[in-house]
């Protein structure tokens, strides 16, 4: 497995992590059999968002042994009402369910208490308003959660909660179908047919809400990362050809403060599959010639595919342009850790020798060469 960290927690992330929400219903056999298989991959993110006990309980007991190898996303607002899963904003609600939580996985804490499916500007207002936000951030002082997070689909309300200072960590829905939706797009629109709804571009807001989070050291989980699997197929990408498993977790993954990329998985073997990313060769992940040929790129914004090495001056380049986009929000106050992640580059722009390879290789005609010079300047190598 490979660590990233998440954002300014401390904590270390697993870049393949776990959504649980494919364990509801299987029998415990199966749950324990994936929970093992995850383990034994180094699998150590798990987001549970589901308020059935049954399955709370058998994750609690297919984790015993090994609850300290797994950091917890549990979900604050996240109901039964009538034997389905909802969204509440009510504090006792919430409260109830969360709590019922801490039993069940048969622990005393839960890693990140996160406010659950933050889409619109009322669910922010209501979690302020009705006690839900101080409710999360004494837990946190009690210890019983070890960070603050939120799930969302939206990048301007997920925008708000990290302005605010609310959350420390953020679970988004971050794949190339999403990010070149428009910014108020809701979920159902986002997982419509409707080729119609996809703008020419990258979303500028999805962009700047990844770089933004970099910069306040907030770090993103994702979700949807396969579209529910629409990028896979011929038939329902949005793009011209499909994407592999492994490019779309790379292409998340390529976004400035994720750490982890948290997949649905049904068996072992899927685990398996997902963990086959972490020995890929670079030309077996590279998105970049799929969403160029979709046509949605805009020219000269880099897009961090890594289609453009290698460089013979052994600059990663995609990761030069995004510590140079981060910095480029505020270039007076750039932050230590981006400043610290750029210096500890094999070689930064300073070292290009202008040979114009990476330009000639660059889908999107991004003007490497004069980006280089940039980031030498605000950098300092
Ligand atoms: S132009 Fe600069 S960054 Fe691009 S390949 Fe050549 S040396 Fe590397
Ligand atoms: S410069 Fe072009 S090829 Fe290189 S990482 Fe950026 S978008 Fe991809």
């Amino acid at each position: 497995m490979i660590y990233r960290e998440l954002g300014s927690t401390g904590l270390k992330a697993g870049v393949i992590g776990m959504g649980a929400e494919h364990l509801e219903g299987k029998p415990f056999g199966l749950i324990e059999e994936v929970i093992s298989a995850a383990n034994r991959k180094g699998v150590n993110m798990m987001d549970l968002f589901m308020p059935g006990m049954e399955v709370r309980r058998d994750i609690g007991r297919a984790l015993r042994g090994m609850r300290g190898q797994f950091m917890i996303q549990g979900s604050i607002g996240s109901v039964e009402e009538n034997g389905q899963y909802s969204i509440s904003r009510d504090l006792d609600a919430c409260r109830r369910y969360f709590e019922d939580l801490l039993p069940a996985l048969e622990t005393d804490h839960i890693d990140f208490g996160m406010f659950f499916f933050m889409d619109t500007q009322d669910a922010l207002d209501q979690v302020m308003k009705n006690g839900i936000a101080d409710y999360a951030w004494k837990l946190k002082q009690d210890g019983v959660i070890r960070h603050v997070g939120a799930t969302s689909h939206n990048p301007l309300i997920a925008r708000r909660m990290v302005e605010m200072g609310l959350i420390e960590t953020l679970m988004f829905s971050v794949n190339p179908a999403f990010d070149m939706s428009p910014s108020d797009a809701t979920i159902d629109m986002l997982f419509s047919e409707n080729p119609g709804l996809r703008t020419a571009n990258m979303d500028s807001a999805r962009m700047s809400l990844y770089l933004l989070c970099e910069q306040k050291g907030v770090g993103i989980t994702c979700m949807k990362t396969l579209c529910a699997g629409k990028l896979l197929s011929k038939e329902h990408t949005p793009f011209t050809s499909p994407l592999s498993v492994g490019q779309c977790i790379h292409y998340a993954l390529s976004r400035p403060a994720v750490a982890s990329v948290m997949l649905g998985y049904q068996s072992a073997g899927e685990i398996e599959e997902a963990c086959r990313y972490l020995a890929m060769e670079e030309s077996e992940k590279d998105y970049g010639a799929v969403l160029k040929a979709g046509g949605n790129l805009i020219d000269g914004a880099c897009v961090y595919c890594s289609h453009c090495q290698p460089c013979p001056a052994g600059i990663d380049i995609a990761s030069v342009h995004r510590y140079l986009d981060i910095a480029r929000l505020d270039k007076a106050h750039v932050p230590p850790s981006v400043r610290q992640h750029y210096a500890s580059l094999k070689a930064g722009g300073r070292a290009c020798v202008s040979c114009g390879s990476c330009e000639d290789r660059c889908p999107i005609h991004v003007q490497v060469i004069q980006n280089m010079a940039e980031a030498a300047e605000i950098f300092g190598s």
